[in-house]
C-alpha cells in the first residue's frame, strides 16, 4: 500500500475513533474543531483503549479543554518574519520555507495551527529571495509537514535549492515518519541520496512509545544516506512531563542512533494550554544526573524576536 493509500485512512471522524477505543461515556469530545481530528491508524493501535490517559491519545484527541481562552493565535510571531507566507527570516543564515499546511497527524498542541498557510505554489518567489540574499547558508523545510509533499514536488524544490550556491545544508524539520513510516519510500531516498547538499533530519517524537521497528528501520534507511537525524520533543503536560518517560524517550533515540537535540517548552498557542508545564529546569536536573550528556537535548524556549532559541 503506498503512503498515500495509507494516510487515506488516518481517522478523522471523532465519533468513530472514540467507538475504536472504546473513550469512556461522557468524554468531553470537541466535535466542531478549526483544526480537525488527523490520526494515522499506526499511532491510533498504540492508544490503550478504554482510558483518557494515554499519552499518545492525549496528543491527538481534541477535547473541550481546547475552549478554554488562553494563549495566542501565533505564539512565536512568524507573522513578523515573513518574506511571504511561505518563507520565513528569523535566525542569521537561515530561512524556513513553509512547505504546505498539511500533515500526517494533527498534533493538539502545534504552535502553527493558526497559520495562513495559504495556497501552495511551485516556490518561485521564495527561491528568488533565496538565491538573492548570499547570508542564507541553510534552508529549513517545515510547515505543515515537508514530507507532505508528493516525491515529485520535493525533487523539483531540492534541484531548485540546489542550483544556489551559497546554500549549503538543506534540514527537514518532519513527524510524519511517526505516524506513517511507508513514506520513506524507494523514490523518496533516491532524491535524497542524488541531492548535492548537505541534508538534516530533525524529527519531531515526544514518547518512546511513538516509535516501533517499521520506523526506525525507515530512519536508518535515512542515516545510512550520511544524513544526521537530530530529534526535537515538546514538554507536554500529562505525556511526558516525567523524568522516567523522558529518560526512556531519550535513550531509545540514542540507542538507535537518533540525537536529541531540543526539549522544547510549549509555545502558549491558543487552545493548547492545558499541555503547558510550568517553567521548571529540575527536570533537567534529574535527567542529567542519569543520562550521558550526548543522550542529553537542550531544554529551549522559543521567545519571538529572540536571536536564536532561549536556553533553559
Ligand atoms: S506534525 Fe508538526 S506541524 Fe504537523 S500538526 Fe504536529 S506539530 Fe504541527
Amino acid at each position: 500500500m503506498s503512503w498515500k493509500a495509507i494516510q487515506k485512512e488516518n481517522f478523522t471522524d471523532i465519533e468513530e475513533l472514540a467507538a475504536f477505543l472504546e473513550l469512556p461515556y461522557g468524554t468531553p469530545l470537541l466535535k466542531k474543531s478549526r483544526f480537525p481530528l488527523n490520526l494515522p491508524r499506526r499511532l491510533a493501535l498504540k492508544i490503550r483503549k478504554n482510558s483518557l490517559e494515554d499519552p499518545i491519545l492525549r496528543q491527538f484527541l481534541p477535547t473541550e479543554d481546547e475552549n478554554v481562552p488562553s494563549g495566542h493565535k501565533d505564539p512565536v510571531q512568524d507573522i513578523s518574519f515573513q518574506k511571504t507566507s511561505h518563507l520565513l527570516h528569523k535566525y542569521a543564515g537561515r530561512m524556513l520555507i513553509i512547505t504546505t499546511g498539511a500533515c500526517a497527524m494533527n498534533c493538539r498542541f502545534c504552535f502553527r495551527q493558526n497559520y495562513e498557510y495559504g495556497p501552495g505554489g511551485d516556490f518561485s518567489q521564495e527561491l528568488q529571495i533565496l538565491s538573492q540574499d548570499e547570508t542564507i547558508e541553510e534552508v529549513l523545510l517545515s510547515g505543515g509537514d515537508p514530507l507532505s509533499l508528493s516525491n515529485r514536488r520535493l525533487e523539483i524544490l531540492l534541484e531548485k535549492l540546489a542550483l544556489i550556491p551559497h546554500i549549503k545544508r538543506i534540514r527537514f524539520h518532519t513527524r510524519f515518519p511517526i505516524g506513517i513510516p511507508e513514506r520513506i519510500d524507494e523514490a523518496f531516498l533516491a532524491l535524497l541520496e542524488k541531492c548535492p547538499k548537505q541534508i538534516i533530519f530533525t524529527l519531531h517524537v515526544n514518547l518512546a512509545e511513538e516509535l516501533d521497528a517499521d520506523i526506525l528501520l525507515a530512519l536508518k534507511k535515512i542515516a545510512r544516506l550520511g544524513i544526521p537525524i537530530l530529534t526535537q520533543t515538546v514538554l507536554l503536560r500529562g505525556v511526558n512531563d516525567k523524568v522516567e518517560v523522558l529518560k526512556k524517550l531519550f535513550l531509545t533515540l540514542v540507542n538507535n542512533g537518533l540525537i536529541p537535540y531540543y526539549l522544547h517548552q510549549l509555545d502558549p498557542v491558543q487552545g493548547a494550554m492545558h499541555f503547558e508545564v510550568p517553567m521548571n529546569t529540575d527536570l533537567l536536573q534529574a535527567l542529567h544526573a542519569e543520562l550521558p550528556g550526548y543522550a542529553l537535548p537542550r531544554f529551549v524556549k522559543e521567545e519571538p524576536f529572540a536571536k536564536g532559541k532561549t536556553l533553559l
